[in-house]
């Protein structure tokens, strides 16, 4: 997959309930500011690592799937931010050392 240019910006922004913090297409995180700093450190390390994921070109999404590595997931039937994701899982190794 191709290497995308990405933002480097990261937005403190009130999000849908349930939603701490986020990665968009463009690169650019938002994080809300209602999680105490330490949350929204873990956050941001959490986000970084999927923007990093975009910027090598292995993690694409629209609003039915997901792409990895060449593959494609169905958002339906998955849950977002689940650990079981095989992007998930550097982002949740990468936030223990926020
Ligand atoms: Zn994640």
């Amino acid at each position: 997959m191709k290497k995308r240019k990405v933002s480097r910006k990261v937005i403190k922004k009130k999000l849908p309930k349930g939603i701490n913090a986020m990665t968009m297409k463009t690169g650019t995180i938002y994080i809300d500011p209602r999680l105490s700093p330490v949350q929204q450190k873990i956050a941001k390390k959490h986000e970084q690592t999927h923007r990093q994921q975009i910027a090598d070109g292995k993690l694409w999404y629209d609003s039915k799937f997901v792409y990895w590595n060449g593959k494609k997931f169905d958002r339906k039937v998955m849950e977002d931010g689940s650990k079981t994701n095989p992007w998930e899982k550097p982002a949740y190794k990468n936030q223990k050392n926020a």
